[in-house]
Protein backbone atom coordinates (compact mmCIF):
# COMPACT_ATOMS: atom_id res chain seq x y z
CA UNK A 1 0.00 0.00 0.00
CA UNK A 2 0.73 3.68 0.10
CA UNK A 3 2.03 3.68 3.41
CA UNK A 4 4.68 0.60 2.88
CA UNK A 5 5.74 2.50 -0.35
CA UNK A 6 6.52 5.52 1.10
CA UNK A 7 10.57 5.84 0.98
CA UNK A 8 11.50 9.08 2.00
CA UNK A 9 9.54 11.78 4.06
CA UNK A 10 10.36 15.69 4.06
CA UNK A 11 7.99 17.31 6.33
CA UNK A 12 8.00 20.84 6.77
CA UNK A 13 11.53 21.82 6.88
CA UNK A 14 13.14 25.27 7.49
CA UNK A 15 16.49 25.53 7.17
CA UNK A 16 17.70 28.87 8.27
CA UNK A 17 21.47 30.26 7.14
CA UNK A 18 21.62 33.73 9.19
CA UNK A 19 17.77 34.07 9.64
CA UNK A 20 17.44 33.48 5.80
CA UNK A 21 15.46 30.76 4.72
CA UNK A 22 16.72 28.55 2.51
CA UNK A 23 14.00 26.32 3.28
CA UNK A 24 11.36 27.16 4.32
CA UNK A 25 8.37 24.94 5.47
CA UNK A 26 9.10 22.79 2.88
CA UNK A 27 7.35 19.12 2.57
CA UNK A 28 8.44 16.32 -0.29
CA UNK A 29 7.38 12.71 -0.35
CA UNK A 30 9.11 10.11 -2.27
CA UNK A 31 7.29 6.11 -2.91
CA UNK A 32 9.78 3.31 -3.34
CA UNK A 33 11.25 3.35 -7.13
CA UNK A 34 10.23 6.37 -8.57
CA UNK A 35 12.01 8.92 -10.08
CA UNK A 36 11.07 12.62 -9.16
CA UNK A 37 12.65 15.74 -10.54
CA UNK A 38 12.76 18.98 -8.55
CA UNK A 39 12.97 22.00 -10.50
CA UNK A 40 13.47 26.37 -9.47
CA UNK A 41 15.41 29.03 -10.55
CA UNK A 42 19.07 29.78 -9.02
CA UNK A 43 18.70 30.10 -5.21
CA UNK A 44 15.28 28.28 -4.53
CA UNK A 45 16.83 25.76 -2.19
CA UNK A 46 17.53 22.50 -4.30
CA UNK A 47 21.36 21.62 -2.93
CA UNK A 48 20.48 22.86 0.79
CA UNK A 49 17.12 20.16 0.17
CA UNK A 50 19.81 17.48 -0.82
CA UNK A 51 22.35 19.14 2.15
CA UNK A 52 19.53 18.25 4.68
CA UNK A 53 18.26 14.70 3.84
CA UNK A 54 22.12 13.62 3.15
CA UNK A 55 22.74 15.19 6.82
CA UNK A 56 25.48 18.07 5.93
CA UNK A 57 23.09 20.53 6.89
CA UNK A 58 20.72 20.39 9.68
CA UNK A 59 16.88 21.73 10.22
CA UNK A 60 15.45 24.04 12.70
CA UNK A 61 12.57 22.43 12.36
CA UNK A 62 10.77 19.42 10.76
CA UNK A 63 11.14 16.08 10.50
CA UNK A 64 13.25 14.14 7.57
CA UNK A 65 11.56 10.18 7.33
CA UNK A 66 14.01 7.42 5.97
CA UNK A 67 12.03 4.10 5.95
CA UNK A 68 9.48 5.61 8.52
CA UNK A 69 12.62 6.49 11.07
CA UNK A 70 13.79 10.09 11.71
CA UNK A 71 16.96 10.68 10.23
CA UNK A 72 17.27 14.06 10.87
CA UNK A 73 19.91 14.00 13.78
CA UNK A 74 22.24 11.16 12.16
CA UNK A 75 25.67 12.29 10.79
CA UNK A 76 26.06 11.64 7.28
CA UNK A 77 28.11 8.93 7.10
CA UNK A 78 25.40 6.74 9.34
CA UNK A 79 22.87 8.19 6.66
CA UNK A 80 24.65 6.58 3.81
CA UNK A 81 25.14 3.40 5.32
CA UNK A 82 21.58 3.26 5.90
CA UNK A 83 21.50 3.81 2.15
CA UNK A 84 21.30 7.02 0.98
CA UNK A 85 24.05 8.79 -1.62
CA UNK A 86 23.91 11.89 -3.12
CA UNK A 87 25.94 12.95 -6.25
CA UNK A 88 27.64 16.60 -6.10
CA UNK A 89 26.70 19.55 -8.96
CA UNK A 90 30.43 19.34 -9.54
CA UNK A 91 32.31 16.04 -10.88
CA UNK A 92 34.11 14.46 -7.62
CA UNK A 93 36.28 11.55 -9.15
CA UNK A 94 39.79 10.59 -8.11
CA UNK A 95 41.44 11.69 -11.19
CA UNK A 96 44.94 9.81 -10.47
CA UNK A 97 43.25 6.73 -9.92
CA UNK A 98 41.68 4.22 -13.05
CA UNK A 99 38.22 4.78 -13.66
CA UNK A 100 37.51 1.52 -12.47
CA UNK A 101 39.76 2.01 -9.14
CA UNK A 102 37.38 5.10 -8.47
CA UNK A 103 34.24 2.47 -9.36
CA UNK A 104 35.79 0.22 -6.68
CA UNK A 105 35.90 2.61 -4.11
CA UNK A 106 32.49 3.35 -4.45
CA UNK A 107 31.54 0.20 -4.52
CA UNK A 108 32.93 -0.08 -0.87
CA UNK A 109 30.69 2.61 0.52
CA UNK A 110 33.86 3.32 2.53
CA UNK A 111 34.80 7.02 2.51
CA UNK A 112 38.29 6.11 4.04
CA UNK A 113 39.01 4.49 1.00
CA UNK A 114 38.91 7.21 -1.21
CA UNK A 115 41.94 8.96 0.84
CA UNK A 116 44.02 5.80 1.30
CA UNK A 117 43.67 3.92 -1.89
CA UNK A 118 47.01 1.89 -3.10
CA UNK A 119 45.92 -1.78 -3.45
CA UNK A 120 44.91 -3.79 -6.08
CA UNK A 121 40.94 -4.49 -6.24
CA UNK A 122 39.88 -8.22 -5.31
CA UNK A 123 38.65 -10.05 -8.23
CA UNK A 124 35.29 -10.79 -6.66
CA UNK A 125 34.76 -6.98 -6.63
CA UNK A 126 35.49 -6.72 -10.29
CA UNK A 127 32.46 -8.15 -11.87
CA UNK A 128 30.09 -5.78 -10.22
CA UNK A 129 32.82 -3.18 -11.18
CA UNK A 130 32.73 -3.73 -14.66
CA UNK A 131 28.74 -4.22 -15.17
CA UNK A 132 28.52 -0.72 -13.59
CA UNK A 133 31.14 0.61 -15.75
CA UNK A 134 29.12 -1.30 -19.00
CA UNK A 135 25.91 0.65 -17.71
CA UNK A 136 27.36 4.34 -17.72
CA UNK A 137 29.01 2.91 -20.88
CA UNK A 138 32.60 3.19 -19.61
CA UNK A 139 33.64 -0.43 -20.03
CA UNK A 140 36.65 0.46 -22.37
CA UNK A 141 38.06 3.53 -20.19
CA UNK A 142 38.56 1.03 -17.45
CA UNK A 143 41.78 1.43 -16.91
CA UNK A 144 42.82 4.91 -17.78
CA UNK A 145 43.10 7.72 -14.93
CA UNK A 146 40.10 9.39 -14.23
CA UNK A 147 41.49 12.74 -14.55
CA UNK A 148 41.71 11.67 -18.35
CA UNK A 149 37.87 11.77 -19.00
CA UNK A 150 35.67 14.52 -20.52
CA UNK A 151 33.67 16.24 -18.28
CA UNK A 152 30.40 14.26 -19.43
CA UNK A 153 32.41 11.21 -18.98
CA UNK A 154 33.42 12.30 -15.44
CA UNK A 155 30.02 13.05 -14.56
CA UNK A 156 28.32 9.37 -15.75
CA UNK A 157 31.43 8.16 -14.27
CA UNK A 158 29.81 9.72 -10.65
CA UNK A 159 26.54 8.50 -11.41
CA UNK A 160 27.62 5.32 -11.62
CA UNK A 161 29.23 5.68 -8.51
CA UNK A 162 26.46 6.55 -6.89
CA UNK A 163 24.76 3.33 -8.19
CA UNK A 164 27.68 1.24 -7.31
CA UNK A 165 27.09 2.37 -3.59
CA UNK A 166 23.86 0.09 -3.88
CA UNK A 167 21.75 3.09 -2.18
CA UNK A 168 17.92 3.06 -2.54
CA UNK A 169 18.00 6.55 -2.83
CA UNK A 170 20.26 8.48 -5.23
CA UNK A 171 20.46 12.04 -5.36
CA UNK A 172 22.00 13.60 -8.23
CA UNK A 173 22.12 18.00 -7.75
CA UNK A 174 22.62 19.06 -11.26
CA UNK A 175 23.81 15.88 -13.09
CA UNK A 176 24.01 18.23 -16.69
CA UNK A 177 26.20 20.92 -15.28
CA UNK A 178 28.51 22.19 -17.98
CA UNK A 179 27.26 19.86 -20.90
CA UNK A 180 26.21 20.32 -24.09
CA UNK A 181 22.94 19.04 -25.64
CA UNK A 182 24.07 15.66 -26.76
CA UNK A 183 26.03 14.86 -23.77
CA UNK A 184 22.63 15.83 -21.89
CA UNK A 185 20.17 13.81 -23.55
CA UNK A 186 22.81 10.93 -23.15
CA UNK A 187 22.54 11.93 -19.44
CA UNK A 188 18.70 11.35 -19.41
CA UNK A 189 18.77 8.22 -20.97
CA UNK A 190 21.11 7.07 -18.64
CA UNK A 191 18.82 8.39 -15.53
CA UNK A 192 16.01 6.59 -17.33
CA UNK A 193 17.39 3.61 -17.40
CA UNK A 194 18.21 3.62 -13.52
CA UNK A 195 15.22 1.84 -13.17
CA UNK A 196 13.61 -0.83 -11.12
CA UNK A 197 14.68 -0.93 -7.08
CA UNK A 198 16.09 2.53 -7.25
CA UNK A 199 14.55 5.46 -6.05
CA UNK A 200 16.09 8.83 -7.37
CA UNK A 201 15.91 12.39 -6.78
CA UNK A 202 16.68 14.44 -9.89
CA UNK A 203 17.78 18.10 -9.07
CA UNK A 204 18.03 20.53 -12.03
CA UNK A 205 16.57 23.99 -13.41
CA UNK A 206 17.36 22.75 -16.87
CA UNK A 207 13.64 22.73 -18.31
CA UNK A 208 14.86 20.76 -21.80
CA UNK A 209 16.84 17.73 -19.67
CA UNK A 210 13.89 17.60 -17.11
CA UNK A 211 11.54 16.89 -20.08
CA UNK A 212 13.88 14.00 -21.13
CA UNK A 213 13.36 12.59 -18.25
CA UNK A 214 9.37 12.20 -18.73
CA UNK A 215 9.25 12.53 -14.71
CA UNK A 216 6.64 13.78 -12.01
CA UNK A 217 7.95 17.27 -11.60
CA UNK A 218 8.07 19.13 -7.97
CA UNK A 219 8.96 23.23 -8.19
CA UNK A 220 10.22 24.37 -5.61
CA UNK A 221 10.39 28.51 -5.12
CA UNK A 222 12.26 30.42 -2.27
CA UNK A 223 12.18 27.51 0.06
CA UNK A 224 8.56 26.81 -0.62
CA UNK A 225 7.03 24.31 -2.58
CA UNK A 226 5.53 25.61 -5.30
CA UNK A 227 3.68 23.22 -7.46
CA UNK A 228 3.78 19.15 -8.42
CA UNK A 229 2.89 17.53 -11.72
CA UNK A 230 4.00 16.48 -15.45
CA UNK A 231 6.50 18.46 -16.88
CA UNK A 232 3.58 19.32 -19.32
CA UNK A 233 1.71 20.53 -16.44
CA UNK A 234 4.28 22.51 -15.00
CA UNK A 235 5.55 24.51 -17.97
CA UNK A 236 2.19 25.38 -18.51
CA UNK A 237 1.83 27.02 -15.09
CA UNK A 238 1.68 30.73 -15.25
CA UNK A 239 3.01 30.70 -11.87
CA UNK A 240 5.55 28.50 -12.36
CA UNK A 241 6.71 30.65 -15.58
CA UNK A 242 6.39 33.83 -13.53
CA UNK A 243 8.80 32.46 -11.38
CA UNK A 244 11.57 31.54 -14.08
CA UNK A 245 11.14 34.87 -15.79
CA UNK A 246 11.60 36.88 -12.61
CA UNK A 247 15.31 35.54 -12.38
P1 LIG B 1 19.72 26.12 -5.46
O1 LIG B 1 20.48 24.85 -5.36
O2 LIG B 1 18.26 25.94 -5.70
O3 LIG B 1 20.31 27.05 -6.47
P2 LIG B 1 20.70 26.56 -2.78
O4 LIG B 1 20.06 25.53 -1.95
O5 LIG B 1 22.11 26.37 -3.15
O6 LIG B 1 19.81 26.89 -4.06
O7 LIG B 1 20.62 27.94 -2.00
C1 LIG B 1 19.41 28.46 -1.51
C2 LIG B 1 19.68 29.79 -0.82
O8 LIG B 1 20.39 29.54 0.39
C3 LIG B 1 20.54 30.72 -1.65
O9 LIG B 1 20.08 32.03 -1.44
C4 LIG B 1 21.92 30.53 -1.08
O10 LIG B 1 22.68 31.70 -1.21
C5 LIG B 1 21.62 30.23 0.38
N1 LIG B 1 22.62 29.34 0.99
C6 LIG B 1 22.87 28.07 0.62
N2 LIG B 1 23.83 27.52 1.38
C7 LIG B 1 24.22 28.50 2.25
C8 LIG B 1 25.18 28.56 3.32
N3 LIG B 1 25.93 27.49 3.63
N4 LIG B 1 25.29 29.71 3.99
C9 LIG B 1 24.51 30.78 3.68
N5 LIG B 1 23.59 30.78 2.70
C10 LIG B 1 23.44 29.67 1.99
MG1 LIG C 1 22.10 24.04 -6.46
Amino acid sequence: GAVADLLLAVDGVTVAFDGFKALDGFSLTLQRGETRVVIGPNGAGKSTLCDTIIGRVRAASGRILFRGEDIGALPEQTIVARGICRKFQAPGVLPTLSVGDNMALAARRDRRWWKSFGFGIPAAERTSVDAALAMIGLADRRDAPAGELSHGEKQWLEIGMVVATGAELLLLDEPTAGMGPAETARTAELIRSLGEGRTVLVIDHDMSFVEQLAAPVTVMHQGRFLKQGSIAEVRADPEVAAVYLGH
